[in-house]
């Protein structure tokens, strides 16, 4: 099979702007002690407990079986945003080398946060400088300005200015962090990628990393991403890594606020990824589908890749990645998710 093959389409490889490897195991975990009836509960019954038992075995299994998932849904490229606050040390480079086993792009990026106290934070802003002056590729990370003070707020920005890389940090995802505008009014710069921004109440420079199933999912509204001038681009905040899956439950978002939206726009955003990774426009992606046609695949659920070529190497072929056995990494990702689910 070869690009040109009638009934394939070949596009650039798709970007996930905002994921979460670390909870690929999460599937299937016990229920929490009870249910979270809001956003900040969804954080500390469920996502809080979860990251507090990753060790960074269970880091590694968590990043192999993310990365295998998006290259099977053609994202050559992932930006992560990771956490494991009681195995921070060395997290980002195990995550960088397990995407390299499976020939995936990976942006790294650790969430500093106060909301383990002072220690968690230094160690947090440790690693990220460690893997990025080591010549790792990605971001300083930050949780939210809700779980972040003044000082460290203002250290990551400036570990950040200082390395020549961007932040990558959620911004009012949900009505509890409103005041991120203000606290990142001056601060942030147009390096920066802004998850969510569902309750922002100002421009503010930077990428915008929409997110509308884990919005829904997390019942934090609309982010309404159309509102700013601000370059677009689509995650999944940790719900798989199919970016083409994301572009069609954006649509349908957008659509059900404007009945007179068409694809093109979230097409738009689909393709900004490669914006923030260049290199992710050089890439190949053959579909199993006879057009790349944004009204097509608005109403074309499942659509997959035969061929997926990152960096001139090919990396799925009929379907199947070539450089690991997906049926091992299942098989291990499977018993890790035991010991993950024993540990919380
Ligand atoms: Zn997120």
């Amino acid at each position: 099979m070869t690009a040109g093959t009638p009934g394939t389409a070949t596009t650039a490889g798709l970007v996930c702007a905002h994921h979460h490897l670390y909870s690929a195991l999460a599937r299937g975990m016990p229920a929490p002690p009870r249910t979270p009836t809001d956003f900040p509960e969804i954080l500390e019954l469920v996502w809080w407990r979860l990251d507090r038992a990753l060790d960074l075995d269970l880091v590694r299994w968590s990043a192999l079986l993310g990365a295998l998932e998006a290259l099977e849904r053609g994202t050559t490229t992932i930006i992560d945003h990771h956490s494991s606050p009681l195995a921070i040390d060395g997290s980002l480079s195990v995550i960088a080398e397990a995407c390299a086993a499976v020939g995936v792009r990976v942006l790294c990026c650790y969430e500093v946060t106060d909301r383990n106290g002072p220690d968690g934070a230094r160690a947090g802003l440790a690693e990220n400088e460690r893997f990025l002056r080591a010549g790792g590729r990605g971001f300083v990370g930050a949780h939210a300005c809700f779980t972040l003070s003044d000082a460290t707020l203002e250290a990551v920005a400036g570990l950040a200015a200082d390395l020549g890389v961007g932040v990558h940090i959620h911004v009012a995802e949900d009505a509890c962090d409103t005041a991120a505008g203000a606290r990142l009014d001056g601060v942030a710069r147009p390096d920066w990628l802004l998850a969510h921004c569902v309750h922002l109440d100002r421009p503010l420079p930077g990428t915008i990393a929409h997110n509308a199933r884990s919005n829904m999912n997390n019942a934090v509204g609309y982010a309404r991403p159309a509102r700013f001038a601000n370059r677009v681009t689509l995650g999944t905040d940790g719900i798989g890594g199919d970016v083409l899956e994301e572009f069609r439950v954006a649509y349908a978002r957008l659509r059900e606020d404007d009945v007179t939206a068409t694809p093109e726009l979230p097409w738009t955003w689909l393709l900004a990824g490669s914006e923030l990774v260049p290199e992710a426009a050089a890439d190949r992606v053959t579909w199993a589908h006879p057009t790349a046609d944004p009204w097509h695949l608005a109403y074309t659920p499942g659509v997959r890749p035969l061929e997926v070529v990152i960096d001139g190497r090919t990396v799925l072929s009929d379907g199947r990645p070539t450089l690991v056995d997906p049926d091992e990494i299942r098989a291990g990702a499977a018993q890790a998710a035991r010991r993950l689910w024993s540990r919380m």
